[in-house]
């Protein structure tokens, strides 16, 4: 292994869902994050950061991949033409290191490739396999969650029991194990607890280099935080009533007249109360991290896609591409080193996460990467500026897809001052001035053919470079099953 490479560390925390402007740092008016506010006060912070695809799928493809989620055979699952970084880290003897909740990004759709250690949910499983791979304390509490009905007598629990909520959020805290007891028959999710335990626990025990990788889903609808962390934003906690009928009915409702301010205020409120519950977390790793990676290590803080909360009349993240969905956080430590320029506005995307992990371990860039790296931005130099940043996932009737057989084409191309959207579903192509009408509301297509006709030319180009892939691909299988026959 190369000298250079031996004491160094990566450590990339994703963050599922975070919108980048519902932190102060990014102008936000509540303080939702006190601790990640102070921990980055050392980093070098990302002010126009953009995901290649709005939704968990087709973000973390291009994470890490580095190539855009419809090029080189798709997104889910991760086809195996698409290197990913890991494989890259591993090669050159990184430790590899994830943990995760979102069954998007398990084992069963490849995630793990390249990973030492791989914790996932494997909530995909067959059930039959799920059953086999059980221990006897697994199988008896599994038996036992089915003949109590577990599930349904915990959400009448909800409604009648004062104080579940609570004594559910102190146990996560004071016992995160449980989670491993119950996670293989249960829709309970690693949460920050028990991620940040998981985390620390590797940390202790682990020699350079490594990469970890952990993902957090407590920000993630349904939201439903902790009565403290309500609390810290306004003088009463919601009701569980309330919560209910806010995160599974109004949080549903798409195109609403219904739909009232004060609704979308509260799904903010609860939305940004977890994200203050994930903070406390995010802090004692932090803490944790200041003490024992005094230099050597780089953190990177980001999130997958943001969220809607109305602006263009829908919830969640499913089914639309707006800049709600496309801007998130982006911060850079390095460990022990003073930036040499703290804010950055260059246009960045996650594209580049991948080759910047990979230059900071002084490991070459794969030519076929689509994103570069942006360390030299960390130290002071400049890159030249990006002219558009293309984004996209499979869609249908507003429900994320996963590949081009269930869904249809959602995609937008970015440039500083144009957005650019195309609804493969709908047939429909929009145009935004970003500069006239940030929040993308007057699509004004119709008025400049000309620029329209510009942003298709990119679009087309680029769908038949990945038709051209696909069908290189399925030559090439062609050919492997061939020689098989003989
Ligand atoms: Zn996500």
């Amino acid at each position: 292994m190369d000298n250079t490479l031996k004491n160094k560390n990566v450590i990339l925390l994703t963050i599922d869902a975070l919108r980048a402007d519902h932190l102060k740092f990014y102008g936000y008016n509540r303080n939702t994050a006190p601790n990640l506010e102070k921990f980055i006060k050392n980093a070098t912070t990302f002010f126009n950061c953009y995901t290649n695809g709005p939704e968990t799928p087709s973000s973390f493809s291009a994470i890490f991949t580095s190539i855009l989620p419809f090029l080189e055979g798709g997104y889910t699952p991760l086809p195996s033409q698409k290197i990913t970084l890991t494989q890259l880290l591993k090669e050159h003897g990184i430790y590899t290191y994830a943990i995760h909740s979102n069954p998007n990004l398990g084992r069963f759709f490849n995630y793990d490739r390249g990973f030492d250690t791989f914790l996932d949910g494997e909530r995909y499983k067959p059930k039959k396999d799920m059953q086999m791979s059980l221990n006897f304390k697994q199988k008896f509490s599994s038996h036992l969650v089915k003949f109590l009905d577990i599930k349904q007598l915990s959400k009448k629990l909800l409604y009648n029991l004062k104080g579940f909520n609570k004594i559910k959020f102190w146990l996560r805290d004071k016992i995160p194990a449980l989670t491993d007891l119950l996670l293989p028959f249960s829709s309970i999710a690693y949460n920050a607890p028990y991620i940040t335990d998981k985390i620390i626990s590797f940390l202790n025990q682990t020699k350079p280099p490594f990469f970890l990788w952990a993902h957090f889903m407590d920000i993630h609808s349904p939201y439903n935080p902790p009565s403290k962390n309500v609390l810290n934003f306004r003088k009463e906690d919601f009701s569980l009533k309330q919560r209910e009928f806010l995160t599974s009915k109004v949080y549903i409702m798409h195109h609403n007249p219904k739909v009232t301010p004060k609704m979308i205020d509260d799904l903010k409120l609860l939305y940004d109360s977890e994200i203050n519950y994930l903070d406390e977390y995010l802090g004692k790793l932090f803490k944790y991290i200041q003490f024992h990676f005094k230099k050597n290590c780089l953190i990177i803080i980001t999130a997958d896609h943001g969220e809607n909360f109305y602006e263009h009349s829908i919830f969640g993240h499913q089914g639309s591409i707006y800049d709600e969905l496309l801007r998130v956080p982006l911060f850079i430590i390095e460990m022990g080193k003073k930036p040499n320029k703290r804010q950055i506005h260059d246009t960045i995307q996650l594209l580049d996460i991948s080759p910047t992990i990979l230059d900071y371990f002084d490991i070459a860039i794969p030519e076929f990467f689509q994103g570069r790296t942006i360390l030299p931005l960390l130290h002071g130099e400049s890159l030249k500026e990006l002219d558009y940043i293309i984004s996209e996932c499979y869609q249908k009737n507003g429900q994320m897809k996963r590949n081009n057989e269930e869904g249809f084409k959602l995609l937008s191309i970015k440039s500083d001052l144009w957005k650019y959207i195309y609804d493969e579903e709908k047939n429909l192509e929009l145009l935004f001035n970003l500069r006239l009408d940030p929040k993308e509301k007057n699509n004004i297509i119709k008025e400049l053919p000309e620029k329209a006709l510009e942003f298709r030319m990119i679009r087309d180009t680029h769908f038949q470079r990945a038709l051209a892939l696909d069908e290189k691909a399925k030559i090439i299988k062609a050919i492997k099953t061939v020689k098989l026959d003989l």
